[in-house]
């Protein structure tokens, strides 16, 4: 099939030519006819597949009839990251180089009063996070009743977020008369019930379920003793000898251990960058745009990473811990591999690791072959019953302030008694930047005197994440009396 049958407009086909796109996907020629007729759409698809430009493309079509109001957006996209809300932004700039559309992003992290300006010129396309349109919205500066589009992307991930009720919210405050356009990776029982609140008549384009980990991904699994210094020799060993490595990401469950490895990777000189929930906005861009360049060839992450973020062309994954939640394995991996290019993926096991493992081979309906010898889990856990016997703690035993609960700020602490990890993580993402610790490669670095590597990556303590500008200049000579 060809995107000219679609029936896309002639600009929108002339921005796909010049993407070097030959053949809609399967979820764009599901999708777009319908979308271009007005109907509502049920997609269930992951990132990966081409899903933005199935929503993109046909809208960037229908937004050529009519005109943008001051502080009525025609369209709105909600998206449950700021990364992912940026990443559409990208998008719709690519795909509509040959119209004259007006797009804001509203996300949180960064300052009102630009986001209000672009608000009051009128908007074709707005793209948001649901807290910050809320935000906007409470503040009088937002109309939603011209909205005749409105996109829910990565409902799943809104709903382990905790976003749904924010979304219900938002969908009631548009007319009833709207377009729909929902997508979603799997379908639990929660999100069924939203599509049959607020989609009339879909069309439903499912392709590839979440549970099938890319045709192309050589995936492997490498077993490592789970003492954490281990864990980072074995990774290093894994990238030493990883064959054609152009670029990786290396995810690890806990944003403390993400801090870790990253330190450790740099200390061996790895050129190595981080990124999780807990470093600002600022830091977080510029750090997936120098990946993206190839400024960065290795990118340590949380899951926030996973899900959702367009990075093309990366070679290798390394999972340095087996994630608990098995989705989120199909999910890392599904970062390589991507658009027909071959990728692999590396997964460091522990003795400990058999639960979560297991899980994964169910869900992909399929074992992964090891990379040496395979773990014998069953002389593993008799291990760690006679420790445990003898009093002695499990050999990766962490302390209590080594989880990622507590690697929280007191106040997401509290609400995340009743939630999962991935939920902690992403409302810290959600906090104001203020309340975000100042991360390391942003510190400011004392011009003279000597320290060392380790004393440069500490982060500052006691005036805590102010540090008033006086203490920042150089001492002034004392003047001759
Ligand atoms: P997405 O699922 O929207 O995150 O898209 C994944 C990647 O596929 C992006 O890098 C897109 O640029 C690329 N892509 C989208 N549509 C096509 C297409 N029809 N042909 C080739 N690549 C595409």
């Amino acid at each position: 099939m060809a995107f000219n049958t679609l029936g896309l407009s002639e600009k929108v086909l002339a921005a796909v030519e010049a993407a070097g796109y030959k053949e809609p996907t399967a979820i764009q020629s599901g999708a777009i006819p319908q979308v271009l007729e007005r109907r509502d759409i049920l997609g269930i698809a992951q990132t990966g597949t081409g899903k933005t430009a199935s929503f993109t493309l046909p809208m960037l079509t229908l937004l050529e009839k009519g005109r943008a109001r001051a502080r009525m957006p025609r369209t709105l996209i909600l998206e449950p990251t700021r990364e992912l809300a940026a990443q559409v932004e990208e998008n719709f700039s690519r795909y509509g180089t040959n119209h004259k559309l007006n797009i804001a992003l509203l996300i949180g992290g960064v300052s009102f009063s630009e986001q209000d300006k672009k608000l009051d010129r009128g908007t074709d396309v707005l793209i948001a996070t649901p807290g910050r349109l809320l935000d906007h919205f409470e503040r009088g500066k937002l109309l939603l009743q011209g909205v005749e589009i409105l996109v829910i992307d990565e409902a799943d991930r809104m709903l382990d977020m905790g976003f749904i009720p924010d979304i219900e919210r938002i969908c009631k405050l548009i007319p009833f008369t709207r377009q729909t356009l929902f997508f979603s990776a799997t379908m639990p029982p929660e999100i069924q019930r939203l599509t049959e609140t607020f989609l009339q008549n879909p069309a439903r384009i499912e392709v590839a379920p979440t549970s099938s980990t890319a045709e192309n991904v050589a995936q492997f699994l490498k077993a490592t003793d789970s003492k954490d210094y281990e864990k980072r020799a074995a990774l290093r060993d894994l990238l030493e000898g990883a064959e054609d490595l152009q670029n990786a990401i290396v995810f690890c469950n806990r944003k403390r251990d993400v801090t870790t490895v990253y330190r450790s990777l740099e200390r061996h000189e790895y050129n190595v960058g981080a990124l999780h929930g807990d470093m600002d906005q600022r830091t977080r861009m510029m750090m997936l745009d120098n990946f993206r360049k190839g400024t960065i060839k290795l990118l340590v992450a949380s899951d926030v990473a996973a899900r959702g973020l367009d990075i093309p062309e990366v070679s290798h994954v390394f999972n340095f811990d087996v994630p608990s939640n098995a989705e989120d394995y199909v999910h890392r991996i599904g970062r390589t591999g991507r658009a027909g290019r071959k990728g692999t993926a590396f997964t460091l096991v522990t003795g400990e690791d058999q639960k979560y493992l297991d899980a994964i081979q169910t869900l992909i309906k399929k074992d992964i072959d090891w990379l040496g010898d395979a773990i014998d889990f069953e002389a593993a856990a008799q291990e760690r019953k006679a420790r445990r016997k003898a009093g002695k703690p499990s050999r990766n035993a962490r302390s209590s302030n080594d989880n990622e609960a507590t690697d929280a700020k007191p106040s997401s602490r509290r609400r995340s008694q009743s939630k999962p990890r991935e939920v902690v993580e992403e409302q810290v993402e959600e906090l104001p930047e203020m309340l975000n610790p100042i991360p390391v490669s942003n510190l400011p670095q004392r011009q003279s005197g000597r320290r060392s590597r380790n004393e440069k990556l500490e982060p500052a303590f006691g005036a805590g994440v102010h540090i008033p500008a006086f203490l920042l200049r150089e001492p002034r000579p004392k003047k001759a009396s």
